[in-house]
């Protein structure tokens, strides 16, 4: 069976979004949710950042395709300093790709509902949203990174207080373990033909 590469955003000295006060990174809840998903369904994932490392782009590639992987789900959180009051899931597909973009929809459908208070957003990577002048994302950097189809999910907010006050309880983290589990088992259903060891 061809598992499907989970990649943990950021690594290293590579922190990624903070919160406020900077006591939570964003690249330790990468990690913590990406290493329950593969605890919780082992068959059905690898991990392509393991521990607490700094990966290049290509980095990342290459072991998404030493592994041959034809899904990497990559496993964000977001920030938006300027506004405190934004949360929600974000889920990212490919311009123009149906596969993704049905998983991005599954993904916020299948989310913990307390993540989704915010509200839930699907994008094509190519949509540049932004609040004044700050930047919300830059997700094509994410999405065009990997020779295989992606799915960048963001998952919650670490600038806004619920929103970090869930994702990094235990019940947050395995609930969010639990959508990338959701959306890998409907990846194996419709673009799988044999599957056998689940
Ligand atoms: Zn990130």
């Amino acid at each position: 069976m061809k598992p499907i590469g989970l990649d943990a955003g950021h690594g290293g000295d590579d922190f990624g979004a903070l919160s406020p006060g900077g006591h939570v990174t964003e690249s330790m809840l990468n990690r913590a949710v990406a290493h329950a998903a593969k605890r919780k369904a082992p068959d059905l994932f690898e991990l392509i950042r393991l521990d607490d490392e700094h990966l290049t782009w290509r980095e990342r590639n290459d072991r998404a395709v030493a592994l041959g992987h034809d899904l990497v789900i990559a496993i964000h959180h977001d920030s938006l300093p300027a506004n405190p009051r934004a949360r929600g899931l974000c889920a990212y597909h490919g311009v123009d790709n149906d596969r993704t973009r049905d998983l991005a929809r599954y993904a916020v459908n299948n989310a913990p509902s307390e993540l989704l208070l915010g509200g839930r957003v699907i994008c094509a990577h190519d949509d540049q949203s932004r609040v004044g002048d700050e930047w919300l994302q830059r997700p094509e950097r994410v999405i065009n990174a990997y020779t295989a189809d992606v799915l960048l999910l963001e998952l919650g907010y670490l600038t806004n207080r619920a929103n970090l006050e869930f994702v990094r309880s235990t019940v947050g983290i395995e609930a969010n373990a639990d959508t990338l589990i959701a959306v890998a088992l409907r990846w194996v259903k419709l673009h799988r033909e044999v599957w056998t060891s689940w």
